[in-house]
């Protein structure tokens, strides 16, 4: 396995934004924390019923394909996409010697074949970015739902809701939280409903429309 301990422009992103959500977290009055904790309810909601449904359908092939080994297709490399609302709400739902550790695998050396958050225990995220939370691989897609087309269903129903989070043609949670952040001086990479050329032409034709 390779190590490197240079900073890539990858996690220097991530250490960078990880650090501006703490401090902005830290220093925030008690009842705007409140507010943002309010704000992403019915997005926790939404994942636990995420959770619930992987659980139940797919645990048994994952677990025996990639959990037992601690790594999934998505793991497997640096880069995955995180979005900066992805790191206020896994912020807001973790403690500090969590988030400490995030910062550590940031600042260490690191393996250039696998996502930095990986550990030997699996993801270190409270709350999993939501790109990693609904990767399947073909593999499962074609066990789990060949001929089960009510499965099938639901899981897209379960697509359909993440949209209605982060998907900017109407005002959605993802890019609500930017903005909380941008009034606050804050500026990141990661912060893509507000710099994706691709997700500006969605906010900007649902205006139109
Ligand atoms: S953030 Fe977590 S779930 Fe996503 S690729 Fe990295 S280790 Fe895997």
């Amino acid at each position: 396995m390779l190590q490197k301990n240079r900073l890539s422009d990858y996690n220097r992103g991530q250490l960078e934004t990880l650090r501006m959500v703490r401090r902005h977290l830290d220093t925030l009055p008690q009842a705007q924390r409140r507010v943002l904790q309010e704000k992403i309810a019915e997005y926790l909601a939404f994942r636990s019923d995420l959770d619930a449904f992987l659980q139940e359908h797919f645990s048994s092939v994952c677990t025996f394909t990639c959990y037992t080994s601690h790594r999934s297709a998505c793991c497997s490399r640096e880069g995955i996409i995180t979005f900066f609302a992805d790191v206020v709400i896994n912020g807001l739902q973790s403690t500090e010697a969590d988030l400490d550790t995030l910062q550590q695998v940031l600042q260490g050396s690191q393996d250039e074949d696998q996502c930095v958050y990986l550990s030997a225990n699996g993801c270190r995220w409270r709350v999993r970015p939501i790109v990693c939370a609904m990767f399947l691989c073909d593999r499962a897609v074609k066990t789990i739902f060949e001929n089960r087309s009510p499965l099938q269903s639901r899981w897209e129903e379960l697509c359909r809701r993440r949209l209605l989070f982060t998907w900017p043609d109407r005002p959605v949670l993802f890019d609500e939280l930017e903005s909380f952040f941008i009034d606050l001086g804050c500026n990141s990479p990661l912060m893509y409903l507000h710099n994706s050329p691709g997700l500006l032409r969605v906010k900007q034709k649902s205006r139109i429309g």
